[in-house]
């Protein structure tokens, strides 16, 4: 069946519409029969929940939080927890759905989730945070479980979050409960490599796709759009591979030098200055669209949704785009890239060495034992490895974009399992 544009869409872009556009492509292309693509589209549970929270001063507000399950049929669902000013139940849902995706993608036995809490923690105190962690983690507990469903960081939480989370989630159950999230501290049952896990893997699989188009990494520029987590570790792992960083970017702006941004320089002010780049020197100040324009070889969208969409997508120059973030190229800004020969590693390939870490933490938890960092690592670039030739291959054969191709992988694992376990 010869590759069918996905339909363009009216208004901005809603994540789950993204989403579900490339996803009736793939479906399509596969013959997924209706029965199994109404299972698929539509999320197994989806949980809303107000969080009344005591604040510092003493008065109490209401949050808003979700925890969507789109899929348990590969195993218990997986997925990390948002705390954002834009979190909303449209946006969670997506997310949801492309970590079904993302799991089957890199073959390991979960279903997709995600959660989110709508609040913006910058503009709150540790102990604000805490006391609302605490609050979606106690209300949430029926729904949590180590073999049921298994949260872990995600935008604007990290392994300190991670670590309230396990320990309410262990004082409901009476009983200390490892396994019930990844992206813990290593002191309390994290595993080695997780940190940098989504950004290694990010590395790797750019270094795939470089190999396919011929690109030599010690020739090759390449510009990253976000410097939280997963875009200062892929930075970092791209430069002692070789490429030039030119450009990184946060919320203050974008920070551009041609001869290379001292990465480590820019981690350090980063860390120094309460997360921000926020008057890092060393570098010319430029807009977050002039990076993503910017005439490299290779760019790496590592902050949020919908930063590659129908309004800039004609102006980029890059010969290769490695998704970081979740869903950061609109469905709309799809079809143009292709035009113009692009190849995009796509977010549920590129970024899931972070569940795939998460998974191997979740395994030493349940084993009661623990990894050297070189084996986690062995292991995890093995399986980004594997995941990226065999959607490549997948593209080749149906000659189809690699995020249509990646789709029709996970799509297809999903629905056979399906078709095994059956529904009532
Ligand atoms: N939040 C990360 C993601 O979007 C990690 C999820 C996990 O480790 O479960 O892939």
């Amino acid at each position: 069946m010869a590759y069918i544009e996905p339909a363009p869409l009216k208004d901005k872009e809603n994540p789950f519409e993204a989403m579900m556009s490339r996803f009736h492509v793939a479906a399509q292309i596969l013959g997924l029969e209706d029965e199994i693509y109404n299972v698929l589209k539509n999320p197994a549970r989806q949980v809303i929940v107000s969080l009344p929270v005591t604040m510092d001063d003493g008065s109490i507000r209401v949050f808003e939080g979700y925890r969507v399950i789109h899929s348990t049929i590969l195993g218990p669902s997986k997925g990390g927890i948002r705390f954002d000013p834009h979190v909303n139940l449209d946006e969670v849902k997506a997310l949801a759905a492309w970590m079904t995706w993302k799991c089957a993608v890199v073959d390991i036995p979960y279903g997709g989730a995600k959660g989110g809490v709508t609040c913006n923690p910058r503009e709150m105190s540790a102990g604000e945070i805490e006391r609302l962690m605490r609050a979606y983690t106690q209300t949430m507990a029926d729904v949590f479980g180590p073999d049921k469903d298994i949260p872990a960081p995600d935008m604007g939480t990290g392994p300190r979050e991670m670590a309230w989370l396990m320990d309410q989630y262990s004082r409901y159950k009476g009983m200390t409960t490892h396994a019930v999230v990844t992206g813990k501290p290593l002191v309390m049952g994290g595993s080695l490599g997780r940190t940098e896990a989504t950004g290694r893997g990010v590395m790797v699989s750019a270094m795939a796709a470089m190999e396919k188009l011929k690109i030599n990494p010690y020739k090759a520029t390449c510009a990253v759009q976000g410097f939280g987590n997963v875009g200062s570790w892929a930075a970092r792992l791209l430069h002692e591979r070789g490429l030039i960083v030119q450009a990184v970017s946060d919320l203050s702006g974008a920070y551009f030098n041609a001869q290379g941004i001292d990465i480590e320089k820019a981690i350090q002010y980063r860390d120094a200055n309460k997360g921000s780049l926020e008057g890092f020197t060393g570098a010319e100040k430029i807009s977050n669209d002039d990076l993503l324009t910017l005439p490299v070889d290779l760019l790496v969208p590592a902050a949020t949704e919908d930063v590659i969409t129908s309004s800039n997508v004609v102006s980029i120059k890059a010969r290769l785009i490695v998704e970081g973030a979740n869903g950061p190229t609109s469905s709309k800004a799809d079809n143009v890239i292709n035009e113009k020969g692009i190849m995009v590693v796509p977010d549920i390939l590129a970024n899931a060495g972070g569940v795939t870490v998460s998974y191997f933490e979740w395994v030493q938890n349940r084993l009661g034992y623990k990894w050297t960092a070189d084996r986690v690592n062995r292991r995890s670039d093995r399986i980004m490895k594997d995941a990226f030739n065999n959607v490549y291959k997948t593209s080749q054969e149906y000659k189809v974009p690699m995020r249509i191709a990646a789709y029709m992988v996970a799509i297809d694992k999903v629905s056979k399992t399906y078709k095994y376990r059956g529904g009532y």
